[in-house]
């Protein structure tokens, strides 16, 4: 698109499938983007006009050529720059930034400080927790919560740092392994941990464009994190997510809905009064219970999958929305979304989730997958002479959008059908057969026999 007086510069920081879908819905838009990322991720250097390969949490870096770019918005799509102060960065030299400050993202960095907050201000949604810093405080928390919990470093570990009763943990013991293996290896980059009572129902990703005082929340959207068929195996980033027309799940009610927006909207409050105005995308993921939605975590981004569903599926101007995520009003009539439903599945190398295979070449036929009517988000892939490699983490999203799921379901297998190599991928996301098991399981917890 070519410069005009309303084309806005903005930068995009990350190299993944989410920040692909954030320049991608910025380049429909009235921006000109630029990108900052550590590998090189062929859509997103494709549609920046300026990249540049840069360590993410690099922060003087990242702003020296936010400077030199001349850019007049920023937005941050992964974490770690996020805990390492790069919207700070960016504002103290000028820029406005649609991402949270430092002290506003510790709703993601520190678990224990998200729980504490949520029990400070009496926020609905909060679940039993107990901190425990050492061997010792570990038996009394047992005593307090029972066995059946959720071991969680308190620090970030990229989602795969949880252990879950009934899970991966099935004894005492294994409790205590786990919790001696974070306090002495400082998983999540400190010896603390949180304890959490283990819930029991639906998960569900509500995402919403923050500006400090409001929430104008996304359509849910529903992640896989599981690595293999019939949510088995280690918990990754994400395997695939959908989205349905009307903006809710096949399992979920509108009131629910809005109980999980009133969260993260007190939330968003309580952070003001903690001094930590919350500007950006904000992402809440819910446990559907029986008493309703409860937090599982927030985090201080878009979600990765849920990023592709909900930007391939916004119809005003994101330029606009993040602008005025930034500067304090997001503009309620461009935070409007296309009621459709929408299905996202993640391409990934063998062995992801356990031990990737790194560094293989895969084919991907682009206008295959265009003729098919699917959207492509390349993930974390290098390109290198024209040639596609894998890393150690995912490598592309596919999108179906239609008016229904199971529509939507095919277009996204269509896409993926354009790509060859020594790949997995979880062909049952979003099936009728595993929406009707969460449905039927879903009336199973509401009538309490689970
Ligand atoms: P997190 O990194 O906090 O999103 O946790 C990763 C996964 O662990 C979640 O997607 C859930 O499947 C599971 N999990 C986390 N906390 C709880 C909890 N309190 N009860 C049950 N499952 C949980």
């Amino acid at each position: 698109m070519p410069r005009t007086a309303l084309t806005m510069r903005v930068l995009v920081v990350g190299g993944g499938a989410r920040e692909h879908a954030i320049v991608s819905a910025l380049a429909r838009s009235s921006a000109e983007v630029y990108a900052c990322l550590k590998n090189r991720n062929p859509g997103i250097c494709r549609t920046a006009k300026v990249f540049e390969l840069i360590d993410e949490t690099n922060v003087p870096k990242v702003v020296d050529f936010a400077k030199k770019s001349g850019v007049e918005l920023a937005i941050i799509g992964p974490e770690a720059p996020l805990e390492a102060g790069l919207s700070d960065g960016l504002r103290a030299s000028g820029i406005p930034t649609s991402s949270p400050s430092r002290s506003a993202a510790r709703i993601e960095t520190s678990k224990s400080f998200m729980r504490d907050l949520l029990e400070k201000r009496k926020i609905k949604g909060a679940v039993k927790y107990a901190l425990v810093n050492s061997m010792d405080e570990l038996g009394p928390a047992l005593a307090r919560l029972g066995m059946e919990v959720v071991v969680k470093p308190v620090g970030l570990t990229g989602g795969k740092g949880v252990k879950v009763w009934g899970e991966h943990l099935t004894s005492v013991q294994d409790i205590e392994a786990y919790a001696k293996e974070i306090l002495s290896n400082k998983i999540g980059g400190s010896a603390s941990i949180v304890i959490e009572e283990k819930l029991v129902g639906e998960e569900i990703t509500i995402q919403a464009f923050c500006d400090g005082k409001r929430v104008v929340p996304m359509p849910a959207v529903q992640d896989h994190k599981r690595a293999y068929e019939g949510d088995k195996g280690p918990n990754t980033g994400g395997m695939g997510s959908y989205s349905q027309s009307d903006g809710l799940l096949p399992f979920l009610k509108r009131s629910e809905y809005e109980a999980g927006v009133e969260i993260m909207s007190d939330v968003v409050k309580a952070l003001r009064k903690e001094d930590a105005e919350y500007r950006g995308p904000l992402y809440g993921q819910f446990m559907l219970t029986r008493e309703g939605p409860k937090v599982i975590e927030f985090n201080a981004r878009f979600g990765d999958p849920e990023a592709m569903n909900v930007l391939s599926l916004l119809k005003g101007d994101f330029a606009k929305v993040c602008e005025g995520m930034a500067s304090g009003k997001v503009p309620k009539n461009e935070a409007v979304f296309a009621p459709q439903a929408s299905v996202c599945k993640y391409v990934v190398p063998e062995g992801y989730g356990t031990k990737s295979l790194a560094g293989e070449e895969i084919k991907v036929d682009e206008q295959g997958i265009a003729r098919e009517g699917a959207l492509l988000y390349y993930a974390n892939v290098n390109e290198k002479d024209g040639r596609v490699y894998t890393t150690s983490s995912r490598s592309v999203g596919i999108v179906g959008i239609s008016g229904s799921v199971e529509e939507a379901e095919r277009i996204a297998e269509k896409g993926i059908g354009h790509i060859s190599g020594r790949i997995h991928v979880r062909h049952d996301i979003a099936k009728k057969e595993m929406l009707d098991a969460k449905v039927r399981r879903m009336e199973m917890v509401r009538r309490g026999e689970l």
